[in-house]
């Protein structure tokens, strides 16, 4: 890409997003500067989505920028943490102007949903892949870490499981859902929801957090294995959308919903007198002991979730 048509490119298209509480200095110079909240500590993440590997070949603009922002946030709300600001490196394989307008205008709606104002980035030529860093504030060593679960919990999910995988695998043409699901499955994978708002709350009340990025089964073995101890799931418990729940093939329904990834929603541990935050539902609990079960039956390999290698 030719530097000139680099930066003008960057400034039509990325320059804008910035305005926020935290941004000192938005894009434009050699760094971003940001204001953090007085005795507060940064939380920062960042990934990368790939087209082919973490969305589908020839997805609309709008969805990868909205889905791109929205999965980091999701690593803030797990962390208890609240959004400052995000940054952006994009390559693309050519400069397509409609296409930008599109990715710019999701870019634009997840910004401003999250709270995550783009205060700068790169831009490279190469194939179609977004990085985005998130920064969140967090009250000084008081982080939402994988870590804090002790025995005798109870194990929570937010929102319903399995409508991303569901999505996914109706975008990759695996089923057919009925006409009046389609777009509400869609949606579920290109626009999670990323529970920020039930951050500030889970810092109160839980005692460790994980996005379900993986899949169910995955994720909450990382909080056994951190926390040393053993999480029981009731599989019956798992909170389904109603385009889910009224499937016939409930073993595939339940396959997404334990094992596929892409959900973003929050899964954490509590003491068990707490009272359930609104929208999310007991699904198990912790116990002495370390790994897995789903029902009385360890989970061990492959059913785990989703292996990038
Ligand atoms: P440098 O070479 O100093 O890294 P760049 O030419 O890459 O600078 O970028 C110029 C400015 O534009 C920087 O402030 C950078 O953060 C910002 N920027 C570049 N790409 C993006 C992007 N995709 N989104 C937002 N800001 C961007
Ligand atoms: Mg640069």
């Amino acid at each position: 890409m030719e530097s000139l048509d680099e930066f003008s490119v960057i400034k039509d298209y990325f320059f804008g997003l910035s305005h926020g509480a935290a941004t000192v200095i938005g894009p434009g110079d050699d760094c971003a500067v940001l204001r953090l909240p007085i005795g507060e500590e940064l939380a920062t993440s960042s990934d990368t989505l790939i087209e082919g590997s973490h969305f589908p070949f020839g997805s609309d603009g709008d969805d990868i920028a909205y889905r791109a922002i929205a999965t980091s946030a999701s690593d803030l709300a797990a962390m208890g943490a609240q959004p400052l600001a995000s940054v952006l490196s994009v390559s693309l394989p050519v400069i397509d102007t409609a296409w930008l307008e599109d990715f710019t205008q999701g870019l634009a709606q997840a910004v401003q949903c999250f709270s995550l104002p783009l205060v700068g980035g790169d831009l490279t030529a190469g194939p179609l892949s977004i990085t985005v860093t998130v920064y969140g504030s967090l009250p000084a060593n008081h982080g939402l870490l994988r870590s804090g679960a002790r025995p005798g919990e109870t194990v929570l999910v937010s929102g319903t499981l399995g409508d991303a995988a569901a999505g996914l695998a109706f975008l990759n043409n695996e089923w057919e859902p009925d006409q009046a699901d389609r777009e509400f499955l869609a949606r579920r994978f290109f626009r999670p929801e990323s529970r920020l708002n039930l951050a500030s709350s889970l810092l109160k009340i839980a005692s460790a957090a994980i996005d379900i990025s993986d899949g169910l089964l995955a994720d909450v073995g990382h909080i056994a294995s951190a926390s040393s101890l053993s999480i029981r799931i009731d599989a019956r418990k798992i909170p389904l959308s109603p385009a889910l729940s009224k499937l016939e093939n409930s073993q595939q329904v339940l396959e997404w919903a334990l094992s596929g990834g892409d959900d973003y929603e929050l899964c954490f541990t509590m003491p068990a007198n707490k009272t359930v935050p609104s929208g999310c539902t007991v699904i198990g609990f912790t116990t002495s002991g370390n790994g897995v079960s789903c029902d009385g039956v360890e989970i061990i390999g492959s059913r785990k979730g989703y292996r990038h290698f």
